[in-house]
């Protein structure tokens, strides 16, 4: 996309979303911290699940500590990974103890300093928690950047300093969220959604990317079967692409 097409791209989903946030539910900045660490290789529904169990009982690095691992890991065990998930946790919270006053620090170099944090986490704790312009690569962005050439990469860093590079100042502090919405709703890995994008007029892989293949197996019975599947997926994805995020996964800000 040339910058006049990625000014557009940015201006409708502006129009459609004005103030996009994360779907994990927070209400602190310790909170979302311990959200992102959970949901690496999860679902957002399933860390607030685990989350709105957990933080009644302990919400603050010391309360978490004194939960102790064996009990956060009771909390935590419908998430994937929650063994070394809840070692990091309260390493984490030690760390927040012992060297920032029981806060999260608001540096790049102390997130990331902190066991289970990236750059992927550190960035979306700056941003969402304390409205940084950063923008935190994940699969979907990834995607969504290399498809429509807003910011194409072969890793994720190259696309996070093009997309720092690209997207207009001022849009950056939003444009984590809205490429994150475009890519779980609308812009999904397979068979995107492109009738439904609202910048379809401008993205170079515009129903281009439908070539999932219908013909695999050549057992009626089974092809049948696969295609019915195939259907009711798609046909779940639609509901949700229609209806976007849920307000109740949208209502804590
Ligand atoms: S037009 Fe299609 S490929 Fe392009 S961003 Fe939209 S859904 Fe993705």
């Amino acid at each position: 996309m040339n910058p006049d097409q990625i000014e557009t791209a940015f201006q409708r989903l502006r129009e459609r979303e004005p103030e996009p946030t994360t779907e994990l539910t927070y209400k602190t900045p310790f909170e979302l911290l311990i959200a992102v660490i959970l949901s690496a290789q999860a679902t957002d529904v399933s860390v607030n699940q685990a989350t709105e169990k957990l933080y009644p009982i302990a919400n603050t690095p010391q309360a978490i500590i004194d939960l102790g691992v064996n009990d956060l890991k009771s909390y935590i065990k419908s998430i994937g990974l929650f063994n070394t998930k809840a070692e990091n946790i309260i390493k984490t919270c030690r760390m927040l103890m012992d060297l920032h006053n029981g806060q999260v620090p608001e540096r790049r170099e102390s997130l990331e300093a902190l066991p289970g944090v990236g750059r992927k986490t550190a960035n979306v704790i700056l941003n969402t928690a304390f409205g940084h312009s950063t923008i935190a690569v994940d699969t979907h962005i990834f995607r969504v950047s290399n498809r429509t050439g807003i910011a194409p990469g072969k890793n994720v860093i190259e696309v996070e300093k093009r997309l720092v590079d690209r997207v207009p100042r001022k849009y950056q502090r939003r444009a984590h969220h809205w490429l994150i919405l475009l890519g779980r709703y609308t812009c999904i890995a397979r068979n995107p959604k492109c009738e439904q994008c609202l910048i379809s007029d401008i993205c170079p892989s515009a129903f281009q990317l439908k070539a999932v293949s219908t013909t695999k197996s050549r057992n009626p019975k089974t092809a049948k079967k696969r295609s019915g599947s195939r259907l009711k997926s798609a046909s779940n994805s639609n509901q949700r692409g229609q209806s976007g995020p849920t307000k109740k996964n949208t209502a804590k800000r």
